[in-house]
């Protein structure tokens, strides 16, 4: 991948012939033009060509067969028509594996106050002022691991922290990256890293991750498959240099499935609960998902939010759709507002998906991954009655 440096240097290759406009700069474009190698680059220099004669085209006659030298002095390239180049010609960084630039920030995410706390702290802030850690010579973490129930919002978390630090965003699932083909999962997961330090700064999200445990006993993928896959994301996580502004965020309703050795030091050692939100919370989540919905004066959010302990933010965004739906139905096409009998209503068809069961659940899973953590950390490695995997009781 060529560096600011070396797109300059191309660039200047590929434009050597061209009639290029006074307001080109070569230097503005090898700046903006991040994650564009050489084919890239050349694609570029023949779209803002195109685009060029594109604007002379109505002086031309074609019929003539010739230009007219008039028009052919004045034919030049300008900053524009590279403009109007780069909306067309995607970088290759960008196209193979889903590089994304998030939408969603803090703003977008309610009731998780200490999760967002957290992840401020340990990435935005490395990754927006790298030299303050250097300074300090410490080590920003590597890797973070959400865990609870589903729908309180990890995956919004990541894009979040990825949007507000400026840094890109992929995401993968854990199932996509087992392959039965021998090697295969291994590659993929190398290209997963290869690109991420490419478009750097970059935050990969792999969802599901308890899935990547060795298997045991149970049907499923083959074993070796998961056990080859996960020593191949730690070596590329212990590969990764401190600073090197890549950070790892795993996320899982099962903690007590995942692989023990993901969370090492250097690894997915920030451990992260992300539970169901407060009253308070709830009531922030609700604003956020009511923000576009007229609501009748009548409606009142923190009512509402009293009502719906253990609500995830899940819940909640389908307690608001019910609403809106019911004021549909009551009103038809004519509808102005969602009332509070609406809410009313969708909050009689709604439960909580989390249970009391479960909560405890997770809280004493909280306390036995500490112990783990704690332990892999003292003794460097997992006496054998630990490696065994923590199983969450069966529920219902
Ligand atoms: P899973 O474990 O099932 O992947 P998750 O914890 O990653 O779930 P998300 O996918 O982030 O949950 O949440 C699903 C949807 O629920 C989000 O797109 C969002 O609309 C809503 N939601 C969940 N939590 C929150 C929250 N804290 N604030 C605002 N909206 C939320």
């Amino acid at each position: 991948m060529p560096d600011e440096k070396g797109r300059r240097e191309i660039i200047g290759i590929h434009t050597r012939g061209m009639p290029l406009g006074a307001d080109v700069d070569l230097d503005e474009l090898s700046r903006t033009s991040h994650g564009f190698v050489g084919a890239d680059l050349a694609a570029l220099a023949r779209e803002a060509a195109i685009e060029a004669v594109r604007r002379i085209m109505p002086q031309l006659d074609l019929e003539a067969q010739t230009i007219p030298p008039e028009v052919l002095e004045n034919l030049s390239v300008t900053r524009n028509d590279f403009v109007e180049a780069l909306k067309r010609v995607q970088p290759s960084a960008m196209r193979e594996v889903m590089v994304q630039v998030p939408n969603i920030g803090w703003d977008d995410v309610g009731g998780v106050p200490e999760a967002e706390e957290r992840l401020r702290e340990g990435i935005e802030l490395p990754l927006k002022h790298p030299d303050a850690f250097h300074r300090l010579g410490i080590r920003p973490a590597k890797g973070f691991l959400l865990y609870g129930p589903p729908g309180t919002g990890k995956t919004l978390l990541a894009k979040a922290v990825a949007k507000e630090s400026e840094a890109n965003f992929i995401s993968i699932k854990s199932s996509d990256l087992l392959s039965k083909w021998y090697g295969e999962s291994e590659q993929q997961i190398s290209r997963l890293f290869a690109r991420a330090r490419q478009v750097a700064p970059c935050v990969i999200f792999i969802d599901e991750i308890d899935s990547l445990v060795p298997a045991r006993g149970a049907g499923g993928n083959e074993p070796q498959v998961t056990g080859r896959v996960v020593n191949t994301i730690l070596a590329e996580m212990d590969g990764l240099e401190e600073l090197q502004s890549v950070i790892l965020i795993g996320a899982t309703n099962r903690p007590g499935l995942v692989d023990p050795a993901i969370m090492r030091p250097g690894r997915l050692d920030e451990l992260i609960y992300v539970g169901t939100p407060n009253a308070e919370g709830r009531a922030q989540i609700l604003g956020i998902h009511t923000s576009k919905m007229p609501l009748a004066k009548d409606v009142d959010l923190k009512a509402v939010a009293a009502q719906t302990e253990r609500f995830t933010g899940a819940d909640l965004e389908d307690v608001v759709r019910r609403a809106g739906l019911n004021a549909i139905r009551r009103s038809g096409e004519k509808v102005k507002a969602v009332s509070a009998e609406d809410f009313d209503l969708a909050l009689k068809d709604s439960r909580a998906t989390v249970t009391e069961e479960m909560e405890a659940e997770y809280g004493r899973m909280k306390g036995e991954l500490k112990k783990r953590a704690m332990a892999v950390t003292q003794i460097g490695f997992l006496a054998p009655g630990m490696v065994e995997p923590i199983r969450p009781k069966k529920h219902g």
